[in-house]
């Protein structure tokens, strides 16, 4: 079964990477065998880039970025991390452009089939958690509706509050098949083992969070969720101007790049399509 699964993963177009080291198999001290996963959730033409910093500097200007998700896979579970863009946009002749003309949104493919190319089915995951609750991280979040969600407390009071269901009717109807609620009140180790810790970044939205992952690679990993959106962002510390709050925001980069640098750990900025074909690369050796 495990050679027809990889094999599988070779032929597909995701990427993977087994991190068990068989040769630890007889210490007491075995690392748990994590694998990770990076998917695609959908591509997005960002037509007024300007929207994505306090000031003019991106006037005129547009930007094609991606839509990551990814699947770990731990021995007490897997976690789904973000659900891309809608579903919905999958099929569709043309890319959406939404009314405002801001964004052109794409989604190629499923998350069911893209987890079948893994040998995977969404009853095989024990959790879902998403950086936050904007339209193109929440697309297929309702498919897990027998998983556990992890959710900031803060972040699930806002999107799901009586007004926020009248007022961003999308962003809630893509949540609200989610039943199972862990609501988290900061960091959150997923399996109690220090490999999979979820970190409260706030500001992009009120209960935004980042992903960390010590997984037996050469450097443990971290996921920006939508903390930057591309690498100018993060060298000039801009935050886009829809935040929910600017300056909470740029207090949780100063906490992650602290963080990043007290792990030594390989930054993924998770709409960067260069960090995508990077992590893509990386799962491969
Ligand atoms: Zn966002």
């Amino acid at each position: 079964m495990k050679k027809i699964i990889l094999l599988l993963i070779g032929l597909s177009i995701i990427s993977c990477k087994d991190t068990k080291k068989d040769e630890d198999a007889s210490n007491n001290d075995v690392p748990p065998k994590i694998t990770l996963h990076v998917l695609d959730g959908g591509k997005i033409v960002a037509n007024k880039l300007d929207l994505f910093s306090e000031d003019t500097t991106y006037t005129g200007q547009s930007k094609i970025l991606a839509d990551a998700f990814y699947v770990i896979q731990h021995p007490k579970g897997n976690l789904m991390w973000d659900g891309g863009l809608p579903e919905n946009l999958v099929g569709m002749p043309e890319p959406f452009t939404d009314p405002s003309g801001a964004f052109t949104v794409s989604r190629k493919d499923s998350v069911v089939n893209q987890l079948k190319a893994i040998g995977l089915t969404v009853e095989d995951f024990k959790y879902i958690a998403l950086s936050h609750s904007h339209f193109d991280h929440v697309g297929h979040a309702n498919v897990f509706k027998n998983s556990t969600w992890l959710v900031q407390e803060n972040e699930y009071d806002f999107f799901t509050n009586d007004s926020a269901q009248i007022k961003q009717p999308d962003i809630y109807n893509a949540i609200k098949e989610l039943k199972n609620v862990q609501k988290l009140n900061g960091d959150h180790d997923v399996f109690g083992d220090g490999t999979v810790v979820i970190k409260t970044m706030p500001g992009h939205t009120i209960g935004h969070q980042v992903l960390y992952l010590n997984i037996g690679l050469e450097k443990p990993i971290l996921l920006t969720g939508d903390l930057y959106h591309f690498d100018e962002n993060r060298t000039y510390k801009r935050a886009p101007m829809f935040n929910y709050d600017i300056p909470m925001t740029k207090k949780s980069m100063e906490a992650f790049e602290a963080f990043a640098k007290e792990k030594n750990a390989n930054v993924f900025i998770q709409h960067s399509q260069e960090d995508f074909d990077r992590l893509q690369t990386l799962l491969k050796k």
